[in-house]
């Protein structure tokens, strides 16, 4: 018996060698393991056997199908790999690989940080969800300012409701958390973090309970900026300003100042470049003053100083916030801001 199961193992193994394709491994499989296949009418056999041979021969054929069977199913993924092979086709075009690429707005953010990471200036994260202290009373705006009524934002609701005020308005209570309208909370936090003197920046991301059309839109990209040392006055602020503008717009770009009331600055100015569209002769995109309104800045007030732990006796500052999309709407012409968020990749693949 034990003869016989060794022939015909040498007899299967031997075909198997000849092998070319997956037909005919298959009539090779049926021709010994088949219902009517010779090792399978091998083993039937052993039942006939006599008791101590039985066992013998039972366990040596079951061992041969076994190997048998692990032999053919590694013929068969062999025989298929050969195949798959055989049938790539290296001149049909291939597959596109789909790459993305950067937002108008976060192109615009890496310019600009690299700016400001040459002048010294620390680039700077902070929450989006902050506290009504960090986001309005910490910069002068305190909970009766109607500064915070061009400023309305989502309040995200964990305490009880604070109480009404007189004239039906709801006052806030200070703990209270709401998605930041600003990156100007930040410059509390860096002041309270890193003490004076500071150079920072904060892009970042901001939200308003906005009508939303062409111009305006609920979530933003505000870009912060902060100076703080001793004897810094507004000629170093329009220095920074006149870097940034020609580095915007081209070395041609002429800012001038104007006052504006921020309530976190003192004096407050409203910083706008000579539109570079129409080199300040008047176009339509710069309404024909020849000039753009693009950044709020200021001298940092006394009473924020403080707010951040410093002595405003003894350093002073500037700060600045730009709108990135604004700016980015003016640098790439885009005529509506809420095609920044729209997702649609007709417009994002044009930058
Ligand atoms: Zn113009």
């Amino acid at each position: 018996m034990e003869s016989e199961l060794n022939n015909l193992k040498q007899k299967i193994l031997g075909d198997l060698e000849k092998i070319k394709d997956l037909p005919a491994l298959r009539a090779l499989e049926i021709k010994y393991l088949g219902r009517k296949g010779e090792l399978t009418k091998i083993l039937r056999g052993v039942a006939d056997l006599a008791e101590e041979e039985k066992k013998t021969a039972g366990r040596l054929a079951n061992e041969l199908k076994k190997e048998i069977t692990a032999r053919l199913e590694q013929a068969k993924i062999e025989l298929a790999n050969i195949r798959s092979q055989a049938y790539a086709d290296p001149t049909l075009p291939g597959s596109e690989v789909k790459t993305g690429q950067l937002h108008p707005i976060t192109i615009l953010q890496n310019e600009i940080e690299d700016l400001f990471t040459s002048l010294g200036f620390m680039v700077l994260d902070g929450p989006e969800l902050e506290s009504d202290y960090y986001n309005f009373t910490a910069l002068n705006i305190p909970p009766y300012h109607p500064a915070r009524d061009m400023q309305d934002t989502f309040y995200v609701d964990l305490t009880p409701p604070a109480p009404l005020l007189k004239g039906g308005l709801r006052g806030v209570i200070p703990s209270s958390l709401l998605m930041r309208t600003q990156t100007s909370p930040m410059q509390i936090r860096a002041m309270k973090k890193y003490g004076a003197p500071l150079r920072c920046i904060v892009p970042g991301r901001c939200f308003r309970s906005e009508a939303t059309d062409v111009r305006h839109e609920h979530t933003f990209y505000q870009l912060e900026g902060l100076m703080i040392d001793q004897g810094i006055n507004f000629s170093h602020l329009k220095g920074v300003l006149e870097v940034l503008g020609k580095k915007l717009f081209g070395p041609d770009t002429k800012l001038r100042m104007r006052p504006k009331f921020y309530p976190f600055v003192e004096p407050g100015s409203n910083g706008e470049y000579s539109c570079f569209l129409c080199r300040g002769q008047g176009c339509r995109v710069c309404k024909n003053t020849g000039w753009l309104e693009i950044v709020g800045c200021g001298l940092v007030h006394p009473g924020v100083l403080k707010a951040g732990g410093i002595d405003p006796s003894k350093y002073q500052g500037f700060a600045f916030g730009y709108g990135l999309d604004r700016l980015a709407m003016l640098k790439y012409n885009i005529n509506d801001i809420r095609l920044f968020h729209g997702g649609d990749l007709k417009f994002l693949k044009q930058f």
